[in-house]
């Protein structure tokens, strides 16, 4: 076999793809990962949100950070690019679903999905690091307030989060420790300092992203990791697999192709359909179900943004702390952008999903504090429908609103 052939090849390397890379290499499978983000070492992820080029990704015009910015409509989709996926950019909140999701009556009558599906859970924050973050700010005590005032104080709570805590292991805020959590399979890690920049990605090593865990697990065990590689065909062989065809990403020539008995795609929602339906439309794989086109988002996502810089009297904080939960299928965190993470703040973007049978919801982001220089951002959330809170940053007072309504 040539060294470009793989008994699976995964298209994309964030929680989808590393988990089944991981979980496929151990079954001894030779796996191959194509990413079309770069590689970050820690210290290479953006200082601040306004260093676009380490910070944004868009391969065209030279920028390879871990931010992917794509324009649906009226709504602008963010998602992550990078070795480690959205890993890299997300806010660290693991949730488990509330009890609506468990009970959907589109597929609660199959089986005790609750009873199915809490091993795999279990599993999955052990391996990511699951951990609730111990400390609260004023931010946080306003959105008790709001919880109280909703008349559902009891659902504020801990925001479970994927951070290397110092408290957890005996230690301090940035100190270096061997491998918490593999019994030395995994990389020697450095503790959360509380600056804040999660969502600018952890320069300090303490945000359990996936190259932490499962990635770092799975090229460990073999799988092969190929970075700045956009996939932009997959055909099947008269002989059985695929051929897959990319492109350096950000160029414009061919770039390797490989062949894989088996192909995933794990290129997160949008970056999926987008191929999908461009293998479809070019005839390389022309029985993908058009049916794939009506897929809705039945739940929303939302950022909520209220910050408040250090002057406020608030300190910097991991992205989301606490998280009270106004109605049954509506979750809330506030979430904090570091003040060196002003950048998406000043963009002000509103999303929502238009099909959504939820009414539409503006969405202000706002945001602040960081160690770096000092400021801190959103905290706790109350929300009011199916709102996860996620923000965006900045310092200005302007973006202590949230237009969440
Ligand atoms: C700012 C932000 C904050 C978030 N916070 C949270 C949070 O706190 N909690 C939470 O649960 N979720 C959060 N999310 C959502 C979470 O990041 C995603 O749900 C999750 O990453 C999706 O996993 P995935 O495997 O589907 O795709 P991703 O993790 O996005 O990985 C897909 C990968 O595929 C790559 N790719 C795409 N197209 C191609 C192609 N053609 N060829 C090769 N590679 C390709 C991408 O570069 C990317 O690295 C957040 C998202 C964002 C943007
Ligand atoms: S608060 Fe800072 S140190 Fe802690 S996980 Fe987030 S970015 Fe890393």
């Amino acid at each position: 076999m040539s060294e470009s052939h793989y008994d699976v090849l995964v298209i994309g390397s964030g929680f989808g793809g590393s988990v089944t890379a991981l979980r496929l290499t151990e079954k001894g499978y030779r796996v191959g990962v194509l990413e079309a983000g770069r590689r970050f070492a820690d210290d290479e992820l953006a200082a601040t949100s306004w260093r676009v080029r380490d910070y944004v990704y868009a391969p065209r015009l030279g920028m390879s950070g871990i931010q992917r910015m794509d324009l649906l409509g009226d709504v602008l989709v963010l998602s992550g690019a990078g070795v480690g996926g959205g890993s890299l950019v997300y806010a660290n909140t693991l949730y488990e679903p509330p009890a609506a999701f468990y009970e959907d009556p589109s597929w609660a009558g199959i089986t005790d999905w609750r009873d199915e599906l809490r091993a795999s859970y279990d599993q999955a924050k052990r391996m990511l690091g699951v951990t609730t973050y111990p400390r609260r700010t004023p931010s946080d005590e306003v959105m008790r307030d709001a919880a109280a005032a909703l008349g559902v104080e009891d659902s504020f709570v801990p925001t479970p989060v994927g951070v290397l805590r110092g408290e957890d292991h005996g230690v301090g805020p940035g100190e270096d420790i061997p491998d918490p959590f593999f019994g030395g399979a995994g990389p020697a890690r450095t503790t959360c300092t509380d600056c804040g920049s999660c969502m600018t990605g952890c320069r300090v090593g303490a945000k359990n992203t996936l190259v932490k865990n499962y990635l770092h697990l799975a090229e460990g065990a073999g799988a092969e990791v190929h970075a700045l590689t956009t996939v932009t065909d997959v055909r099947p062989l008269p002989t059985g697999g695929y051929v897959v065809a990319t492109r350096p990403s950000g160029g414009v020539r061919a770039g390797r192709v490989f062949t894989a008995d088996q192909v995933v795609f794990a290129a997160a929602a949008l970056g999926t359909q987008k191929l999908l339906h461009r293998l479809r439309a070019s005839g390389s794989l022309p029985h993908v179900s058009p049916g794939s086109a009506s897929c809705r988002a039945r739940t929303r996502r939302q950022s909520s943004g209220s910050g408040r810089s250090a002057r406020d009297g608030t300190a910097p904080r991991t992205s989301a702390r606490a998280s009270p939960s106004p109605r049954r299928s509506t979750s809330t965190s506030p979430p904090t952008w570091s003040r060196c993470a002003t950048a998406p703040a000043r963009t002000r973007w509103r999303c929502s999903w238009r099909r959504s049978p939820i009414p539409r919801r503006a969405c202000s982001a706002g945001g602040s504090g960081c160690a770096r220089c000092g400021a801190t951002a959103a905290r706790s959330s109350p929300s009011t429908t199916r709102v996860t809170g996620r923000s965006a940053p900045s310092c200005s007072s302007s973006c202590s609103r949230s237009t969440t309504r």
